[in-house]
């Protein structure tokens, strides 16, 4: 099997990034000729990294998450994920979008389980529904199991939807804009209930954002997206206690953040 790239840390332990994006370019071809979306994409992101993704609307972020997923290929440049370059749609890949789609025959459980019924074909039923119940109940939906996703509102399906995207504990979970249809307080909530998953069970992430607080609060690492066609703009680290709650959101060195992120966005 082929290597991907490496980052070096200052130990001078070699840790390979899980997801690696170089030099990646990339147009549409529309009506009106080329539209030139990305122009020098470099993200890097080392396993277990929550890496959040800014930039202005319109400046190919969902771009990136399908040229990580593999659904797109990109016109130059390369992107790898653990040491495989990607050439088409990865399995261990988890997604999450704006408008989770839940399937309406199914109950919740059945859908969360769904992954499972594609990835694990051999994993026993007990096993299956032992797996979707725990994260269930870490989402705070042990006793909706049985309902349907129209019995639940917009916050519980995302909830559900989150818990069927890493349900078969994927090498990846990508998602974009997840919270951006839910109202400010629901959208907070979801923000903890993410956090306390990543406590509970570690996993890679790419969220797509346009939310600053949102990418400074889930993100380990913020990666700015600008310019028209989009480049890698800036990348921070994200200097907060790993069990920060909601109120480091109004404090200054986040506010210091905030600020730095606003001036990196053209
Ligand atoms: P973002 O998610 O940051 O809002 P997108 O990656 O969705 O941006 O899109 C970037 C640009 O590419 C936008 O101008 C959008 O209109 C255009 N675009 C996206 N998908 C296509 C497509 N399949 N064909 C043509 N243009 C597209
Ligand atoms: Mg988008």
């Amino acid at each position: 099997m082929s290597r991907g790239p490496f980052l070096l840390l200052n130990e001078g332990r070699a840790i390979e990034n899980l997801i690696e994006i170089k030099g990646v370019k990339h147009a549409y071809s529309t009506k009106a000729g080329p539209l030139p979306v990305l122009d020098g994409l470099e993200v890097a992101v080392p396993e277990g990294t929550f890496c959040a993704v800014v930039g202005p609307s319109g400046c190919g972020k969902s771009t990136l998450t399908r040229l990580v997923a593999g659904l797109m290929k990109p016109d130059e440049g390369e992107v790898w994920l653990h040491g495989e370059r990607v050439r088409g749609p990865r399995k261990t890949v988890g997604m999450a979008f704006q408008n989770p789609v839940l399937l309406e025959w199914r109950t919740i459980l059945e859908n969360v389980i769904l992954p499972l019924e594609i990835v694990a074909p051999t994993m026993s039923r007990a096993k299956r529904v032992e797996r979707a119940m725990e994260l269930l109940e870490m989402v705070g939906l042990k006793g909706f199991e049985n309902k349907r996703p129209s019995e639940l509102s917009g916050g519980m399906r995302q909830r559900a939807s989150l818990c069927r995207s890493i349900v078969h504990k994927p090498e990846v979970l990508i998602m974009d804009e997840p919270f951006g249809a839910l109202d400010a307080f629901t959208r907070e909530d979801l923000w903890q209930t993410m956090r306390e998953l990543r406590a509970a069970e570690p996993f890679t992430a790419v969220l797509i954002t346009h939310d600053l607080r949102e990418s400074v609060f889930l993100g380990d690492q913020v990666i700015v997206l600008s310019g028209r066609p989009a480049r890698t703009q800036y990348v921070m680290n994200v200097d907060l206690p790993a069990d920060r709650t909601l109120d480091v959101l109004y404090e200054k060195p986040v506010a210091d953040m905030l600020s730095v992120l606003r001036q990196q966005i053209k």
